[in-house]
């Protein structure tokens, strides 16, 4: 990079580092409280139904180790499909190119958990953030680490400076009882010649990433390395290429809320990676990272809530990638 784009590039980081976050955060949380009813609870995930539904965090993490949060911030909550972005990145270091001949980089209009263009396409999915392309990930992961739940632990541990992130036993065993999706997506990428390992380890190890516990400030702190280039704050760990980090964030932009990708993109303009227990994480490439959770859901699996924060976050602070 040259000198006047590392200037700028450090200006625009300076700048978001010191905007006036306590405001910002306080009008988004009263702001967002009128729909604080509006949604349901996970309940296919029977754990995830128990879940007191009216809580709301937020935490925004900034490249020079800040964090600005309110309300309950530091509750820690079933990650779901959060993980599939550490799942994706420890998968593209370890496979780089070779891996997008597994799974597409398209975006889908059918649910994260659609089996119906699995079979017209041939057992590749279309991205990686849909459950098939999530499992064809772990799949891949599971041929290069015998570990892969204690490596998935270690990572989010390490990436968000925490060493309390764990799994939640109740949510794994609860995700695992109800796996007849998962079971019967991986049955057809093997029948299609998609799937190397036993598919009930993957489904395994695949619903253990999903029940890790993490915090708003923990994930926010977790997700700093793609704003960052793909290097760690935490310990400064070169875990991606910039331009690996670069392309994990297209595709959280473009397919990290499913079907609601498009109007993300439309409304919040940044890549954004949502998952069912009700988090909502956003990276703001060169600036930072915000992590937001509130467990009720809309139907497409999305809290409702917390995209309602950060969209109303991403205006007042005009934080859109397109602004
Ligand atoms: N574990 C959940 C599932 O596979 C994750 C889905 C999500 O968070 N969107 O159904």
């Amino acid at each position: 990079m040259g000198d006047a784009a590392q200037q700028s590039r450090s200006a625009r980081a300076a700048y978001f580092a010191a905007l006036p976050w306590g405001q910002i955060l306080e009008d988004a949380a009263q702001l967002s409280a009128v729909c604080r009813h509006d949604g349901q609870l996970a309940d296919y995930i029977p754990a995830l139904a128990r879940v007191a539904p009216d809580q709301f965090g937020i935490a925004v993490a900034t490249l020079d180790g800040s964090i600005h949060s309110v309300e309950d911030c530091a509750t820690r909550f079933s990650i779901q499909s959060i993980s599939k972005v550490f799942l994706l990145s420890l998968a593209y270091r370890s496979y780089g190119e070779s891996l997008w001949e597994r799974v597409r980089q398209a975006p889908s209009t059918n649910p994260f958990n659609s089996l119906i263009e699995l079979e017209l396409e041939r057992g590749i999915p279309r991205n990686p953030f849909l459950n098939p392309g999530a499992l064809v990930v772990t799949d891949a992961l599971l041929s290069r680490h015998t570990h892969l739940e204690s490596a998935m632990v270690a990572l989010l541990r390490e990436l968000a400076g925490s060493a309390g992130i764990n799994y939640d036993s109740e949510v794994f065993n609860s995700e695992l009882r109800c796996a007849s999706r998962h079971f019967a997506a991986a049955h057809l990428m093997q029948s299609h010649g998609n799937f190397s390992n036993v598919v009930s380890e993957v489904v395994r190890a695949y619903c253990a990433s999903c029940a890790i516990e993490a915090s708003c400030v923990e994930l926010a702190r977790a997700g700093l390395f793609l704003a960052n280039g793909g290097r760690a704050i935490e310990g400064g760990r070169q875990l991606l290429s910039a331009h690996e980090a670069q392309r994990v964030c297209a595709l959280m932009l473009t397919t990290g809320t499913y079907e609601y990708s498009g109007m993300t993109a439309f409304a919040i303009g940044l890549p954004t990676k949502s998952g069912v227990g009700g988090g909502v994480l956003a990276i703001l490439p060169g600036r930072g990272s915000i992590c937001i959770w509130s467990p009720r859901l809309d139907a497409r699996g999305n809290s409702v809530r917390a995209m309602k924060a950060l969209e109303l976050i991403s205006n007042a602070a005009g934080l859109s990638l397109f602004a």
